[in-house]
């Protein structure tokens, strides 16, 4: 068994200069896939659940799944994280059912929907961080509402997402807001609004700096030089994804995700999670398209699930490569959850803010 806390796993990928994928699951094939492709390449894991996935796959499922995961890759360090929890016990529940790493999302209020303030914001996540911490679980916490600078809204994924139109001081994280935030609520990461969005109509062009704004990254690092930063709705959405979906019935208008390169250069800038779920289910969905289009007489699950699982291998594979992941699992020594309870404990893993 390998499970890794995310706070270790970051650690490890700053002192390294590299950053971690975070895929989302609802099932097993995709936790295969996931697995399959981190072992080709020596890469270690951030697997996570949404409350959707939890509500689809069942709490007990997905947490046997990792174990299985974790049991039959016992070389691949995997840290399993709960993807915007929205109040205190979604966070708990998915503690209690080992997951090693939780985000409390208190950027939107508890029905996920209404964006909150900050005093709210920060309330919800110190108490969940310093609840987290004292079995040594990670807490990502997020400053800024997620959507798009282009429209002003934010787009609603497994029940997420703000409703209602948006301004830029919500969808720009403030830099010496972001500050302030970590210091009180001692998150050991910090999820930012710079311009992405959830799903896969995010840009309605290629994105340049006035739509995906780097630049908040870039400023929030500099204030923040030792705060591991997460990018959400970090999906390319390739234009070959979109084709294969399109050529075999599929009916996608042409959209545009954040480039790999401008993940690339956020890693450089202190960006060290990168959430992916898009790219993953258009790399299922364009296989199973194509064989129901290719094979009319098919009617063995098996027959859509493997090529769809090999599509989503390679595409895990490439993340992992091109944001230096790769050849990191086999450097990592993991620290038990109770020895990070304990660093936590003597303030030891306390956030540097000056
Ligand atoms: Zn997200």
């Amino acid at each position: 068994m390998a499970l890794i806390t995310l706070r270790q796993l970051l650690d490890h990928a700053a002192e390294n200069s590299y950053g971690v994928p975070a895929f989302n699951i609802n099932n097993m094939e995709q936790g295969l896939a996931i697995m399959e492709a981190a072992k080709a390449v020596d890469a270690p894991v951030i697997i996570q659940a949404s409350r959707g996935a939890r509500n689809y796959a069942n709490d007990i499922m997905l947490a046997k799944m990792i174990e299985a995961l974790a049991a039959i890759y016992p070389d691949i360090p995997l840290c399993m994280h709960q993807d915007h929890g929205n109040n205190e016990a979604t966070c708990m529940t998915a503690i209690r059912h080992g997951f090693t790493s939780v985000m409390m999302d208190g950027s939107l209020e508890g029905d996920a929907k209404t964006p909150a303030s900050y005093e709210y914001n920060v309330d919800i996540t110190e108490r969940v961080a310093s609840m987290a911490h004292w079995v040594g679980a990670s807490v990502e916490g997020e400053l800024g509402v997620l959507g798009s600078l282009e429209t002003g809204e934010g787009e609603a994924e497994d029940g997420h997402g703000a409703v209602g139109k948006l301004d830029h001081s919500q969808l720009l994280t403030d830099p010496d807001q972001a500050v302030d935030f970590v210091k009180k609520t001692q998150v050991d990461a910090l999820a930012i609004a710079c311009g992405t969005s959830h799903g896969a109509y995010k840009f309605s062009r290629k994105p340049d700096g006035e739509i995906l704004a780097m630049s908040v990254i870039e400023a929030i690092h500099k204030k923040l030089p030792d705060t591991h930063l997460v990018m959400h709705g970090s999906s390319s959405v390739p234009q070959e994804l979109q084709d294969i979906i399109n050529e075999f019935g599929g009916a996608m208008p042409q959209t545009f995700g954040v480039p790999v390169e401008e993940i690339v250069r956020g890693i450089k800038m202190g960006v060290r999670k990168v959430n992916i779920d898009t790219d993953c289910r258009m790399a299922m969905t364009g296989q199973f398209r194509r064989i129901a289009e290719q094979n009319k007489t098919e009617f063995d699950p098996r027959k859509f699930l493997k090529p769809a699982m090999d599509a989503m291998r390679d595409l895990c594979r490439d993340r992992f490569e091109a944001f230096g992941t790769a050849g990191h699992a086999s450097k990592i020594k993991v620290i038990p959850m109770d020895d990070m309870a304990k660093r936590y404990a003597d303030g030891s893993l306390a956030p540097k803010t000056n």
